[in-house]
């Protein structure tokens, strides 16, 4: 098979030429054939549709009419031209109308002809103009097989060389028979079978130019089915792989503590979703391999449990354990749960932060090395080198994303073999997207509630209501509950958002006042003594109303907090604004969250608010978050450039992805190395104009 003619560069294809190839290199990034056959249509016109021009609504979008050409005028200066078309149907008359690439589009322009016009209807004096409409010779239209126009996306520069759609679809039509029977077969006939896809040729074919609508649907699906293949295969295999070459600590005993503590300490029934957890944990480490899992659940699904159970399979096996929490006072409130949850059995449990005494520390060092502490709580003061076990075999480590992939790596430096890591973090992404393209991590998910909580009230409220809610701040308190008020702080509005902080603050101040009320603020530009202090004024009651920004984000847990106020929620993302109220519903009082805001709301911020109050399920909300936002920034920068895909979508394709990913694994399950796979040819293409971007440079 001749690969190269996929290669040729673009501009040697009909129509291009060297000045239109630089202007599809710069705006589309084609470089190559090959690019240019992956330049798809964004969506398809139904040709055999017409509007008669009487029938035209402004309100309707784009239509297609069926129109002759009665005049072409070039009207204005030379740098200032316009093209000024008249046509008709009999029921009236349209003005087609271009001010770029005239040179390109007046030629194709006959009077007396009649054209296919699709475009964007606007309303002028008395009849419609069509801005840079697509049109197409009507004799022509009708003799192409079937009716669905291809609309690719344009841009002004393209327009400006007569590159519009209908010039792409052109460029195509001359493409498509040059290089169709080189497009190189790309999946195995079993699994094009199995999904019941056309051959690859095929849904190139109809994907530029569908025949009919099924058949085009086919055609996408495998299309978009291979993008999400070909990654998943490469980040699966690459998972594989260094998997296959970690060895990992054996834990083969289920022993006396894991039992004991089950039978006799635990104190609930586990949830189905803690116990599936638990099992795919334990799979890991009973397999020889090195377990690098992360255990994603709501606030409040109990990750702790799941954490501590893995905790005593590790001391079960000779091993000690540490978890790492990102601050001091979530590291505080893990040690506490930890000793509670392990101090009945005896096991012995030290906590280690930044504050803990030098004499205290070096006990905790030495009790580290010689293997009698077995489990050890604290900040990144873990990381430190002067911290040293024995036989480190297990690292938790809690809120991931506080933690970067290089203050994990150090973790895996404190045994001569890496320790198990498990990393626990509430931070939901959506499960098609975590469990598929989560980088290094295997996923485990609690997607259930222990039973019995009370799902927290959520409403929005405008400023105006001010008064009912500062009424509403004060029954909270008088019945003994503590109540959070949280102010926003973006960098690009640092200034103001600190002013309405503190303005905040004084009002609260002034509306509750002394001695009968204490507030707390806690804000960024504290000290971290005077955070860790007024946090702890918080923490243990002393203080009944906490103001802050989004410092207190993070898992801290105040059980007797039952009311969440978020002042300027609109100007929270999603999955900020569920995680703040994931801070109240920790204890046995029923729960509240007012989301504040101003009347002017654009779109999406109504979306989140409005979602927010429908709903506390925390993948839902993800779910809608990734709509709202595309995954690029939910994953954050970890899979940038990763998932840009030409035609998937992640938010919509969620089932592609999954059929996907069964494939992937049952191949990877019979043949790690791809190497029997016989004529199929399993080849990695993303982002294809890159790879030729740089060989050309
Ligand atoms: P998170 O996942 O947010 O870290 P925690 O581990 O702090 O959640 O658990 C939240 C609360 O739920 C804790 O008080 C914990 O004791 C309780 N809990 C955990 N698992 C269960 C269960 N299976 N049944 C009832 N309560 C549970
Ligand atoms: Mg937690």
């Amino acid at each position: 098979m001749n690969n190269d003619v996929l290669n040729t560069p673009i501009e040697f294809l009909k129509g291009v030429g060297p000045k239109r190839a630089d202007i599809l290199k710069s705006e589309l990034a084609i470089y190559t054939f090959r690019d240019l056959l992956d330049h798809f249509p964004f969506r398809y016109v139904d040709r055999s549709k017409t509007v008669p021009v009487k029938n035209i609504l402004e309100s309707q979008g784009s239509v297609q009419i069926s129109v002759t050409i009665k005049d072409v005028k070039e009207l204005g200066q030379p740098r200032k031209k316009r093209l000024l078309v008249s046509a008709y149907d009999d029921s009236g008359t349209v003005q087609l109308v271009w001010f770029k690439g005239i040179k390109w589009i007046k030629p194709t322009i006959k009077i007396g002809h009649q054209y296919v016009v699709f475009g964007k209807p606007t309303s002028y004096g008395g009849s419609f103009n069509f801005n840079h409409p697509e049109m197409e010779l009507e004799e022509k239209n009708k003799s192409k097989i079937g009716n669905l126009q291809p609309v690719y996306h344009s841009t002004e520069k393209l327009t400006a060389f007569g590159l519009h759609s209908k010039g792409m679809e052109n460029l195509m039509r001359n493409l498509m028979p040059q290089v169709l029977k080189y497009i190189p077969q790309t999946l195995s006939n079993k699994i094009e079978q199995k999904n019941h896809f056309p051959s690859i040729n095929q849904a190139y074919e109809n994907i530029h130019f569908p025949k009919e609508k099924l058949f085009l649907q086919k055609s996408i699906l495998r299309l978009k089915y291979e993008e999400l293949f070909f990654l998943q295969l490469s980040m699966t295999r690459q998972k594989i792989n260094t998997r296959n070459k970690l060895k990992g600590f054996i834990f083969k005993y289920v022993g006396d503590n894991f039992n004991d503590f089950f039978k006799k300490h635990l104190p609930f029934e586990l949830t189905g979703a803690q116990k599936r957890v638990v099992k795919e944990i334990r799979k890991d480490l009973g397999a020889g391999v090195h377990m690098n899992r992360l255990l994603q659940g709501d606030v409040g699904s109990g990750k702790t449990l799941v954490a501590v159970l893995t905790i005593l399979l590790s001391i079960d096996n000779g091993f000690q354990s540490c978890l790492m929490a990102p601050t001091e006072i979530l590291a505080n409130q893990h040690y506490k749960s930890i000793v509670n949850f392990l101090g009945p059995l005896g096991i012995k449990v030290s906590l280690l932060t930044g504050s803990v005494k030098k004499s205290d520390r070096k006990i905790i060092h030495e009790s580290l090395e010689n293997g009698s502490l077995n489990v050890l709580v604290g900040t990144h003061a873990l990381l430190e080198d002067k911290v040293k076990f024995k036989n480190l075999g297990l690292a938790v480590i809690d809120e991931q994303h506080r933690f970067g992939v290089a203050q994990r790596a150090k973790l895996w430096k404190k045994n001569t073999q890496p320790p198990h890591v498990l990393v626990m973090t509430a931070t939901p992404i959506p499960r098609t997207l975590a469990m598929t393209f989560y980088g290094d991590l295997d996923v485990s998910v609690i997607d259930e509630l222990p039973p019995g909580r009370k799902p927290i009230n959520t409403t929005h409220k405008f400023d105006s209501s001010r008064l009912k809610v500062f009424q509403f701040i004060e029954d909270e308190i008088k019945k003994g509950h503590q109540v959070y008020i949280v102010y926003p702080l973006i960098e690009e509005s640092e200034k103001l958002d600190y002013k309405d902080l503190m303005d905040g603050y004084e009002s609260i101040v002034r509306r509750f006042p002394l001695p009968n009320y204490q507030v707390s603020i806690v804000h960024g530009k504290m000290k971290p003594e005077a955070k860790e202090y007024e946090m702890n004024q918080f923490v243990s009651g002393k203080t009944q109303i906490m103001v802050a920004t989004t410092v207190i984000e993070v898992g801290v847990d105040v059980p007797n907090a039952s009311l969440m106020i978020i002042e300027s929620a609109e100007k929270f993302g999603l999955s900020q604004l569920h995680q703040l109220r994931g801070r109240v519903g920790r204890g046995a009082e029923k729960s509240y969250c007012i989301l504040m805001s101003g009347y002017k709301l654009s779109k999406e911020a109504k979306i989140r608010l409005e979602t927010m109050v429908r709903t506390t399920d925390g993948f839902e909300i993800s779910e809608q978050d990734l709509k709202i936002r595309g995954p690029g920034d939910i994953m954050g920068t970890q899979q940038s450039g990763v998932l840009d895909f030409k035609l998937a979508d992640l938010a919509r394709d969620g089932q592609i992805v999954q059929l996907s990913k069964i494939d992937v694994d049952q191949i990877l399950k019979e043949d790690v190395n791809i190497s029997k796979s016989g004529k199929c040819i399993y080849k990695k293409r993303i982002n294809p104009s890159n790879e030729i971007k740089t060989k050309l440079e």
